[in-house]
């Protein structure tokens, strides 16, 4: 697809033309990844974080959270209650933290694969390759570093400690991709300052990168961040702004799944957060084959407030799972069994 239909997809408004974008998405996730939806349980494993990202709630700078780093032993809990859940991934994710004992996650990773055999993904930011080959060794299987966006301009403002804006993250996933990972990236939708020839950019890069997986979610404000707390100062005047809403979520997967036919792409939390009833359902029927429960305790999940309001934070595994079951049933899908690999890394490495 050209980057000209893209954005006149992006900027579409007629119900019945985007019933056609939905149902061509739909269509193409069917002929490639099937109705499985796999789950990914997610341990959000501590909030320390040393990074400056403006629009997220446990950058550095906020002294209002209370931080927490969960234990190997917990950790590996959490892993147990997911493979006891039947999913066959669980995926670390944690604020970047310069002072992470990087042994230590090794060996929380190994702990893991030795006694549940689940994939394990990363997400935990931007490191040197001895330290993800170190975690690879280990076990590790996937890691998830979003590119947040294509523009370098919008990429350096939002991250004001990073030294070669938005190339040192594409670096960073061919690195990642070269050791040995499945890969995955994505960006917020309709963050202040950003257009929709960016956004169009954004989703020609998830094809050049060749990702596996690809995570996209609405921007949600907080308060507690200077993007949150100075929103009009970065948003652009009248409708060259995209705005961060549901549907241009729905536009973003349905175009991200026919772009990359073959990769996975979660219905994601943020998509949950600003549609409690029907958000997740939306999404895996609009280009979308995964779904991320949480299994982190409820008593950490209030501290990893990344957004306000995030859906979920006071449900139990047990709970979150029994609520996506019945969501996946209640649109004729089926839930994934395996690990849930993305078919075209399976295809490239002959699993
Ligand atoms: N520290 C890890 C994990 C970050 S949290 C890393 O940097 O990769 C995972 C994702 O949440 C981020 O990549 C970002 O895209 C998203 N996020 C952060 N703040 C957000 C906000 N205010 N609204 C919506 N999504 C947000």
């Amino acid at each position: 697809m050209e980057r000209t239909q893209i954005i006149s997809w992006l900027t579409q408004k007629e119900a019945t033309e985007l019933n056609k974008l939905w149902t061509i998405a739909d269509t193409v996730r069917r002929d490639n990844v099937g109705d499985e939806i796999h789950l990914r349980g997610l341990i959000e494993f501590s909030n320390i974080c040393s990074r400056q990202c403006l629009y997220c709630g446990i950058n550095a700078a906020n002294s209002k959270i209370q931080r927490y780093q969960m234990s190997k032993d917990e950790i590996a809990e959490c892993a147990q209650i997911a493979k006891e859940l039947g999913y066959g991934t669980v995926v670390l994710q944690s604020g970047e933290n310069r002072r992470l004992d990087v042994k230590f996650l090794a060996e929380t990773v190994s702990e893991i694969k030795s006694k549940t055999g689940l994939a394990v993904t990363l997400s935990v930011g931007e490191w040197d390759a001895d330290t993800y080959k170190l975690w690879k060794d280990a076990g590790a299987d996937r890691f998830l570093l979003r590119f947040e966006t294509s523009n370098d301009e919008l990429y350096r403002k939002l991250h004001p400690d990073s030294k070669k804006g938005v190339e040192e993250r594409f670096d960073t996933l061919r690195l990642l991709k070269n050791i040995g990972y499945e890969i995955g990236s994505g960006v917020m939708i309709g963050l202040p300052g950003q257009k929709y020839e960016t956004l169009a950019d954004d989703l020609l890069k998830f094809k050049e990168l060749d990702l596996d997986m690809i995570g996209v979610g609405p921007y949600i404000p907080h308060q507690e961040t200077r993007l949150g707390a100075n929103i009009r100062e970065f948003t652009l005047d009248g409708e060259s702004q995209v705005p961060a809403s549901e549907e241009m979520t729905y536009k973003v997967c349905a175009l991200a799944r026919i772009l990359c036919p073959k990769t996975n792409i979660p219905a994601t939390t943020a998509l949950a957060t600003i549609n409690r009833e029907q958000g997740r359902e939306l999404g895996l029927c609009r280009g979308a084959n995964i779904i991320m429960p949480n299994v982190t305790p409820v008593k950490y999940r209030q501290m990893y407030e990344i957004y306000p309001g995030k859906a979920c934070i006071y449900e139990t595994a047990q709970a979150c799972n029994a609520c996506i079951t019945g969501r996946i049933e209640s649109i004729g899908r089926t839930i994934g069994k395996g690990k849930g690999t993305s078919p075209k890394f399976a295809a490239k490495r002959g699993l």
